[in-house]
């Protein structure tokens, strides 16, 4: 059974004129096709992307006034949009929704929940103080909250939906909407299973560090292409007589305090420096922001971290160890594999002195 509107007559029920349920289908498929095709040949940032067709959504079906997306821990205390799109998205760039024992039992955070609800009007005599503003000051009719998942992790999220056109998600269909929104976890998903991939390809299975694989990564960050760029330096931090660990207490022990000494060592660096697993008991230390007498002080405090106190190990036992350490300025134009090896120099040069002992190298 065809519908037929007049344009310019406003309907009753506060409907606008102009509102046809097949053509809006047509415009609904149209975003969830060209979605899909988005999320085949994706490469970036997953909150861009679901913003920008929540943007193509609200823009060729401007009924749909309003349409964000939130994505996180399920047990979050708070909500607020993180994806806004549509003429009404100053409405959600302003909500922030708490949990609370109202809340809770609210269309939000039941969706959270992986409830599916019905969609529902929302009137200007709403008894919910929000809903009244959005239908006040948005023209906000019905609404729809669709749950996100992802099948990588934990993680869920909501894909909220609102018309200035009442029973709208009724009468267009909630099929397509749900099929974005499978679209959107599907992308959030991947995204999660990727960027698990990539920490594994880039950590140490021992100790979660970054392995020396990352450290191309990480050479951007210390680079000095003129002497106006920030210093940088690097260190190499090498256990002493670690041998004799693995042959008194064995391999797995051995392995234990490897853990507890990257632990100790991270514990003693500040944000913006990176802990990287050399190779057996050498690490390197990557230092943006610091000069030769930052890396003196930085150096020195890694050694004095081991020697402090013995490291614990979860099954009890102790282990006192040190390390040597080298240290070396990144010179401007010099790759950083070049500091890293002025850095290995001057920590012969600390074994070769006695051990336990932080050398700087000339440059
Ligand atoms: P130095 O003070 O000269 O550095 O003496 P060292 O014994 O620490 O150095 P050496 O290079 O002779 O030996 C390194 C030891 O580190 C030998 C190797 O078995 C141990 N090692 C390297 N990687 C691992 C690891 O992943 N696990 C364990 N348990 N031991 C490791
Ligand atoms: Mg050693
Ligand atoms: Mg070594």
């Amino acid at each position: 059974m065809g519908r037929f509107f007049i344009p310019g007559l406003v309907f009753p029920f506060g409907q606008r004129a102009g509102f046809d349920p097949r053509a809006e289908r047509a415009l609904v498929a149209e975003v969830v096709v060209r979605s899909a095709a988005a999320l085949v040949s994706f490469d970036g940032d997953p909150q861009a992307l679901i913003e920008r067709k929540c943007h193509m959504l609200t823009q060729l079906a401007p009924h749909i006034v309003l349409a964000w997306t939130w994505f996180g821990d399920p047990g979050a205390q708070r909500l607020q949009p993180q994806a806004v799109a549509g003429a009404a998205s100053a409405y959600a760039r302003g909500l922030v929704i708490e949990r609370n024992r109202l809340s809770a039992i609210g269309p939000a955070f039941r969706t959270l929940a992986g409830q599916r609800l019905e969609p529902f009007n929302v009137s200007r005599r709403s008894l919910y103080g929000p809903w009244r503003f959005a239908a006040r000051e948005h023209g906000v009719r019905s609404v729809l909250a669709l749950p996100l998942s992802s099948t990588h992790d934990e993680r869920r999220g909501l894909f909220v939906l609102y018309s200035d056109v009442e029973d709208y998600f009724d009468r267009v269909g909630v099929g397509l909407f749900e099929a974005l929104g499978q679209l959107f976890s599907a992308l959030l998903s991947m995204v999660a299973k990727q960027a698990e991939l990539s920490r594994a390809a880039h950590r140490d299975a021992l100790t979660g560090l970054p392995h020396r694989g990352a450290a191309d990564l990480l050479a951007a960050k210390v680079r000095r292409l003129t002497e106006f760029d920030p210093p940088a330096a690097v260190a190499l931090v090498d256990l002493d007589h670690f041998k004799s660990v693995n042959d008194t207490h064995g391999h797995a022990v051995g392995d234990a305090v490897l853990c507890a000494a990257a632990e100790r060592l991270q514990a003693a660096l500040r944000q913006g420096d990176t802990l990287i697993r050399w190779g057996g008991e050498e690490f390197c230390v990557v230092l943006p922001g610091t000069d030769l007498a930052g890396a003196r002080s930085v150096a020195g405090k890694l050694r004095a971290s081991l020697e402090r106190s013995p490291l614990h190990l979860p099954d009890g036992t102790s282990h006192a160890v040190t390390a040597s350490v080298g240290y070396a300025s990144v010179l401007v134009g010099e790759p950083l594999a070049e500091a890293v090896g002025r850095a290995d120099a001057a920590l012969y040069q600390a074994k070769h002195a006695g051990r336990n002992q932080a050398i700087g190298a000339e440059g």
